[in-house]
């Protein structure tokens, strides 16, 4: 039995193809992934047929056009989309990164040939069996990341193929043929051309790859040219004799594959905080990422909350989420340092109490609020935010209850000094 088994929503994407004469394939990481053994994200077909006989054959079916130029177009088939590509192979690069023109051609052995990497470069269907022209099923079985052709110039036509490289390796636990691995070192600066929106995705698929650590160890040089910040680490040894770049990368694996925002965070966490802030300006990280990294990194070398009202604080200034998380993050530097675990566990005991209190983290918690002040005549204007700030800090410290009476009584002593 076949390794590749199309599913029949994509499946009748290819006959509907066969049957209107025209030859057509599933391609790239679906062929890939089922050859690992993996279950696919996405079925891609690639065809014969030029973009308006695919416009022709599949006239009833609900579709849409939005790469047409390029070649390709999404089908809807039993609820699930299919991209549809003819064969092309790319024109010239002259930007590095987009292709000048596209030219259809009739062979998928031409398609093939455009495709970045070897196990990214093979069809099957059912008719032909696998179409493996350069070696791609090889390379799987050698765990091999090879760029299909000449490194250098398949590097030069798109720099981004550099990042995909090392996404790929890093996923799949892949090592990178030395010709590729070379033509990646010495093709570098290519990425200096490259968006900043693209090469963050590609980081992040990077970062959170089993394989992450293996990438950062083999190639600092391409990360210096995506995060220059970084660059100062490498070969920089003050942290407990361990070269800075070195101890980086066994924070980054530290954190759970799959887990970006941590894995980011600790690849940073060596930085100072405006050297933080600039780089995810630069690789313009979303906002919610980009948060939670500067607030992590900002509270991670502080001491942590030893008494409650402390913690009270501490949860105050970050949230009841971000205290565990900066907890986590204290505790996976601190066995780094093979320092004692016990400032850490201290402090998640701690939180856990006082998260099982009732709240007082903020003016919002308090008995009463700006509106009993003001009825009671006790305070208007800015002094109101300046009582309830003020009983805030001694509900935090216990030496006073957090109850209606005992407030207002307070706050008209602190009215009326
Ligand atoms: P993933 O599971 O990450 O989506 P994929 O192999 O499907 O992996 P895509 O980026 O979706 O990767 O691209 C689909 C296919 O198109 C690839 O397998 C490869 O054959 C080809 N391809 C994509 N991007 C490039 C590129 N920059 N240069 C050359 N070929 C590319
Ligand atoms: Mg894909």
């Amino acid at each position: 039995m076949s390794l590749i088994h199309i599913p029949s929503y994509a499946a009748e994407v290819i006959h509907e193809l066969e049957h209107m004469g025209f030859s057509a394939y599933v391609v790239g990481g679906c062929v890939r992934d089922s050859l690992l053994g993996q279950k696919p994200t996405d079925w891609d077909v690639c065809t014969d047929a030029t973009p308006d006989e695919m416009l022709q054959v599949f006239r009833q079916w609900r579709l849409f056009k939005t790469g047409l130029k390029h070649g390709t177009i999404t089908v809807r088939s039993h609820g699930r989309n299919v991209e549809v590509t003819t064969f092309r192979t790319d024109g010239g690069y002259s930007d590095n990164r987009h292709p000048d023109a596209v030219r259809f051609v009739p062979h998928v052995q031409d398609d093939l040939a455009r495709r970045d990497f070897t196990i990214n470069a093979m069809a099957y269907n059912d008719r032909d069996g696998l179409v493996d022209v350069f070696g791609g099923q090889q390379d799987l079985v050698d765990s091999t990341l090879r760029c299909v052709g000449e490194p250098d110039v398949r590097f030069q036509e798109d720099g981004l193929r550099i990042l995909r490289a090392l996404r790929f390796a890093a996923r799949l636990s892949f090592g990178i043929e030395t010709e590729t691995a070379y033509a990646i070192r010495r093709n570098r600066l290519l990425l200096e051309n490259i968006s900043a929106e693209r090469i963050f995705k590609e980081l992040q698929g990077i970062l959170i790859a089993p394989g992450a650590g293996d990438m950062l160890t083999a190639f600092p040089e391409v990360f210096s040219v995506i995060l220059p910040e970084l660059a100062g680490l490498v070969g920089n040894s003050d942290v407990d004799g361990v070269d800075r770049w070195t101890f980086t990368i066994r924070a980054v694996q530290s954190a759970p594959a799959g887990d970006f925002p941590n894995r980011l965070a600790m690849l940073l966490h060596q930085l100072p905080l405006r050297a933080v802030r600039s780089t995810l300006a630069h690789l313009k990280s979303d906002n919610s990422t980009a948060r939670y990294v500067t607030t992590l990194l900002e509270f991670l070398p502080l001491p942590l909350p030893v008494t409650r009202p402390e913690m009270r604080r501490f949860i105050g200034a970050t949230s009841r989420e971000m205290a565990q998380h900066i907890i986590n993050a204290r505790g996976v530097i601190d066995k780094l340092h093979r320092h004692s675990p016990l400032a850490t566990r201290t402090a998640s005991l701690l939180l856990a109490e006082v998260l099982e209190s009732p709240p007082a983290y903020a003016v919002r918690h308090l008995a009463i609020g700006g509106n009993d002040l003001m009825e009671h005549h006790l305070a208007q204007g800015p002094l109101i935010g300046q009582i309830l700030e003020q009983l805030l800090r001694e509900v935090q410290d216990e030496s006073l209850p957090n109850s209606r009476l005992a407030l207002l009584h307070r706050a008209s002593e602190l009215s009326h000094p």
